[in-house]
């Protein structure tokens, strides 16, 4: 918030006495906000600090996080604050207040970065990279978790589905438990642990469902599409499964080529992977479901 003496004035100790920020503690400036019990000193006349144009109004600022403001406020006199990847403080704090003061390019930025990181389209899965390109994650325990919180509390649900996933994926239920209650509420324990189930169910009766198929009826080889049927099953399942959704969203090509795919005749081949990549698109449209939440076209961001 505003404060009443001069800039300039040295603060008196009161009984909760303010740090000053390190950064953001500038020598001409001529305002003094306040979030908790950290002071920053900037231009009142500065055109993104002013509050011309979107809703940056500093006396709202006095509940917010001083970390977040730091990163905000440096971001806002500092484009290369910007640079990619963005540690996940500084883009907590983009979005955080980004969205509360309506500061459209911070908030947008790390829009555009949660929409890099966790795609919502299957083409976009598959083409992506598969690992987290645009936010810096290193030395983060439970990266995945902490980005859940965020997307919870500014209610951006359209992003909950593959963020259930991703941590399904790259967790496993007994390391999530031993977070509890730090890391994860056990809501969302709960929710993942359901979640999980889904996403193992769906794979084996949706994905993977061709492997009843087989031998189809144009097949040309049937004993040795039989044989490459069993295998192809066991080896996915015992040796690529892995965790509870290993394989879950995975191509065609790859699987097949990954379990022998190269056995089966060109009739076999084909009717798995239609069937593969169909399931896939079926598996993707309900993967919202699979987590208890409502379908894609019915979450909503900032709602
Ligand atoms: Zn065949």
């Amino acid at each position: 918030m505003f404060s009443s003496r001069s800039p300039n004035e040295p603060e008196t100790k009161g009984p909760q006495s303010l740090d000053r920020s390190k950064t953001m503690w500038l020598d001409d400036g001529n305002i003094v906000l306040i979030a908790q019990n950290t002071q920053f000193r900037v231009h009142r006349s500065h055109p993104t600090t002013s509050g011309r144009g979107h809703g940056w109004v500093p006396n709202r600022a006095r509940l917010d996080s001083p970390r977040d403001i730091e990163h905000f406020l440096n971001a806002l006199y500092n484009r290369s604050y910007h640079t990619k990847p963005l540690v996940l403080d500084v883009f907590e704090a983009f979005l955080r207040l980004g969205h509360k003061y309506q500061v459209a390019h911070l908030r947008d930025d790390a829009l555009a970065c949660l929409a890099a990181e966790f795609p919502r389209t299957l083409k976009e899965w598959d083409d992506g990279p598969n690992t987290y390109t645009v936010l810096d994650i290193s030395g983060e325990n439970l990266p995945t978790l902490r980005l859940l919180r965020l997307v919870q509390e500014l209610r951006l649900f359209k992003y909950t589905p593959i963020i259930y996933l991703t941590i399904a994926i790259t967790t496993t239920l007994e390391s999530l438990y031993k977070h509890v209650p730090h890391a994860i509420s056990s809501d969302d324990f709960l929710r993942i642990a359901l979640a999980a189930e889904k996403f193992r169910e769906a794979r084996r009766r949706v994905t993977f469902a061709w492997l009843n198929l087989l031998p189809c009826g144009s097949c040309s080889t049937t004993k040795a599409c039989a044989v490459a049927r069993k295998c192809t099953g066991s080896s996915y399942f015992f040796e690529y499964g892995g965790g509870p959704s290993g394989g879950l969203l995975n191509s065609p090509f790859v699987v097949l080529g990954q379990c022998g795919g190269k056995w089966f005749c060109k009739h076999c081949y084909a009717v798995a992977r239609a069937s593969h990549e169909a399931a896939r698109a079926l598996t993707w449209e309900n993967l919202p479901v699979y987590c208890g939440l409502p379908k894609w076209d019915d979450l909503t961001n900032f709602e």
